[in-house]
């Protein structure tokens, strides 16, 4: 993907806009918000379900391996239950294929690729890619991603890939964000904490995976509730 090299603020202001716009008009678009876990939709999907109707898209292929794709899975939905009680929601849940070993496959020209870089680039085009396809065919109004909520993925490289997104299906579904400003990073970790939330040892895929085996732990610890987020 080509950058863009948009001004710093650019797309956080867009995004602050737009979601001012919707909740001026008073309507109640449908949001298709692809989650990745649920410390990062813990306070996001609160704030967005005050505007859209929310659809969570669990696409998440990268996460290996498959028991900790399911522990990730089962948190988000023990927790999007609890918001709907607490919040009087109706956020719905969606999961679609899980086939790590094609995700794996597609990112092989960059796996030695360092944590934050191409390879993470690919990884977050592969699943946003999925999910916009996946919002247009099911007649969403918006589609974005939980994503720029964590500190470990840069925001802008996020909303450019949604800007090229827009362009590919000449759509404008894609809702700029940078969840993680306006203290939604502490407003995350506060839900999180009172949830007492399931917190991953590693962002997902089987590369960073083993690297965190080799930085001295062991799958029993996968199990463990901590402080580290992805
Ligand atoms: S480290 Fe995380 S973002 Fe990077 S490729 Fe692996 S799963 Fe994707």
């Amino acid at each position: 993907m080509d950058r863009i090299n948009r001004p710093k603020l650019h797309y956080y202001n867009l995004g602050v806009a737009k979601i001012e716009e919707i909740r001026a008009s008073k309507m109640r678009p449908r949001l298709l918000l692809h989650s990745c876990c649920a410390p990062c939709n813990s306070y996001v999907m609160v704030m967005l379900s005050e505007v859209f109707d929310v659809t969570l898209l669990y696409n998440n292929s990268n996460i290996y391996p498959k028991s900790e794709y399911t522990i990730r899975f089962d948190e988000l939905k023990a927790y999007t239950e609890h918001v709907n009680e607490k919040y009087n929601c109706n956020i719905k849940i969606v999961e679609v294929n899980y086939d790590t070993i094609s995700y794996h496959k597609k990112l092989a020209q960059v796996n030695d690729d360092k944590e934050g870089g191409l390879r993470c680039q690919t990884c977050y085009e592969i699943r946003m890619d999925e999910a916009y396809g996946y919002a247009l065919e099911n007649d969403f109004d918006y589609f974005t991603t939980v994503m720029s909520i964590s500190v470990h993925k840069n925001s802008i490289i996020l909303n450019e890939i949604g800007e090229h997104l827009n362009q590919k299906y000449q759509s404008n579904l894609y809702l700029f964000s940078d969840f993680k400003k306006k203290d939604g990073l502490l407003k995350s970790k506060q839900f999180s904490d009172d949830f007492k939330m399931y917190r991953q040892q590693y962002c997902g895929c089987a590369y960073s995976y083993s690297a965190y085996l080799k930085r001295g732990n062991n799958e029993k610890s996968n199990v463990q509730k901590t402080n580290i987020t992805n």
